[in-house]
């Protein structure tokens, strides 16, 4: 039985939520041994979601808080409040996702870094790793984190899709990265190169489920249990034994949640 650690997925959306009970099940079966579930907040009234989640599963499911690029323009000093305040929980292991996306827009480029700037400051308050989303937004994700002085936390660069000199860029500021569905398909030439070259000790999977499902379930409604597959591709792609692998990974997210067993 591998040993996997899906670091990042949305257990609170709805396409998962509703049958989560079989979600869990189906992942446990096939070798899940623990799940992060990000909490994307709106509002102060929503900062909870992922929280809930894991109180629920305790050992089991882990979570985070932080307000979600796209949302940024929801972002006020309450909510940035409300955020500190659930960072604190045990159960609380990286604040975010938090970041930049300049593919979408959905926010001003202002809105977002201001809101990626205040949840570094909440991150170094709370001495908890940050996961960062970014798109199309390499340099300035780099110049903000470098800014704000996040190698004093750290963290993870999720659902990785730059290259391996971000990569390498990311982890001299303490970023490790997570790789999802994208490393499977094979078009994907810079993100598999960088899968490849990723150090053993900073390298982590993850769905994001329920989007971006990867091979051979591409097209359908992604869950936990698939991070299998992107384990046993990225372990072919290095030329290393999928258990082993998946162990390498799994402990590498204890390290930087700081989740001790
Ligand atoms: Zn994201
Ligand atoms: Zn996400």
């Amino acid at each position: 039985m591998p040993m996997l650690f899906d670091t990042h997925c949305h257990l609170d959306d709805p396409r998962l939520y509703e049958e989560l009970d079989d979600v869990l099940t189906r992942a446990k079966e096939a070798g899940v041994r623990r799940i992060t579930t990000i909490g994307c907040a709106h509002d102060v009234g929503s900062v909870t979601s992922a929280l809930k989640l894991a109180r629920q599963h305790p050992g089991w499911v882990t979570a985070t808080v932080g307000v979600h690029p796209h949302d940024a323009k929801h972002f006020t000093p309450e909510l940035g409040d409300a955020i500190r305040e659930v960072g604190k929980d045990a159960s609380v292991v990286a604040i975010g996702e938090t970041g930049l996306d300049f593919h979408y827009d959905h926010s001003s480029h202002s809105a977002q870094e201001a809101a990626f700037r205040a949840q570094i400051t909440v991150a170094k308050e709370l001495n908890k790793p940050l996961v960062i989303h970014t798109r199309s937004a390499p340099a300035d994700t780099l110049r903000i984190l470098r800014e704000e002085s996040a190698n004093d936390i750290g963290g993870i660069i999720h659902c990785f899709s730059e290259d391996h000199a971000f990569a390498a860029a990311a982890l001299d500021l303490g970023f490790v990265s997570s790789f999802s569905g994208i490393v499977t398909f094979k078009k994907a030439v810079e993100v598999r190169d960088a899968a490849r070259r990723q150090p053993a000790d900073s390298l982590l999977i993850e769905t994001d489920a329920p989007y971006l499902a990867p091979v051979p379930k591409r097209g359908k409604r992604n869950e936990p249990a698939y991070v299998a597959h992107t384990a046993a591709c990225i372990a072919e792609l290095r030329g290393e034994d999928p258990d082993a692998l998946a162990e390498q990974t799994y402990q590498n997210a204890l390290r930087v949640f700081g989740i001790a067993e």
